[in-house]
């Protein structure tokens, strides 16, 4: 009579249960967005490290538990509608996931700000310059995770510019709004999104005393127009720490808080970046 080997049998089993962990699932949630907002990739059952590539570059995983991995992604402003795709890949497995991305007008808004913040002499353009050189080597560096859970609006008043809108300065000069304008009077405190390390504390010439907070995995937080700072440069901050003070600092019309966020170098919607299911 025909004998199965318990060798063989001990194989197929130990092959099966690797097929089987090997079999991941990944989801974006949302699935559809708008220009300019932030989106999550979901993965379950992975055994390892899931590596995830988008249009934009690579995503950066996190463990969320027992074989779970969690990425934040975002989409440019300017990105134009429709599907986009996104692969999630563990080893042999690949997941093609779908991104879509909605058609929005965004709203248009005439601005009159002090014309020397608008066309700039030959001395500010050099400073503005040599300030875009040094945000830009921020964005670029992917730290480590410091940040927990959801991320706070920083001051809990309403919106009085959106995300995305496009600005018409002194009837000449055109930029897209990538933050959000919240109301705020002179003095109110400011607190931190999220926990992170304040990469920058300092007086910028558009964002005026301007504070940067990297939380890690390529996300970082962006408070502009203060009248005061709170922190220092390097200073480890946690969720709801007070940072600084409203202000109109900078190229203000009056009062509010700019509050932007940037995920792996681009700017996303903070109102949709608040609201992702962490
Ligand atoms: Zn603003």
């Amino acid at each position: 009579m025909f004998r199965v080997k318990p060798v063989l049998i001990v194989l197929a089993l130990v092959l099966l249960a690797y097929t089987s962990a090997d079999a991941f699932h990944a989801e974006i949630l949302p699935a559809e967005i708008n220009p300019g907002d932030a989106f999550l990739v979901k993965v379950t059952g992975s055994p390892g490290e899931p590596l995830a590539v988008s249009d934009n570059g690579r995503l950066y995983f996190e463990n969320c538990g027992d074989s779970c991995y969690i990425a934040v992604g975002a989409v440019d402003v300017r990105t134009e509608p429709g599907v986009y795709e996104i692969v999630v890949s563990n080893g042999e497995n690949k997941k093609r996931l779908e991104l879509h991305v909605r058609h929005i007008e965004f709203p248009v808004r005439r601005l009159t700000l002090p014309e020397d913040k608008v066309t700039l002499s030959s001395e500010n353009l050099k400073r503005v310059e040599k300030e875009k050189a040094r945000l830009s080597l921020i964005w670029g560096k992917v730290s480590d995770r410091l940040w927990d859970g959801k991320f706070i609006m920083p001051l809990e008043n309403s919106i009085s510019a959106g995300f995305g809108i496009k600005r018409i300065m002194n009837r000449k000069k055109e930029s897209i709004h990538r933050g959000i304008d919240i109301r705020g009077k002179n003095g109110e405190a400011v607190k931190a999104a999220n926990t992170g390390r304040v990469v920058l504390a300092e007086e910028l010439f558009f964002g005026g005393n301007t504070v940067i907070i990297d939380h890690g995995q390529g996300i970082y937080t962006v408070y502009m127009h203060l009248s005061k700072f709170n922190v220092t440069y390097g200073e480890i901050v946690s969720k709801g720490d007070i940072i600084g003070f409203v202000g109109s600092t900078g190229r203000a019309t009056g009062p509010h808080l700019h509050f932007g966020v940037k995920v792996t170098a681009v700017n996303v919607n903070p109102v949709s970046f608040t609201r992702l299911p962490f």
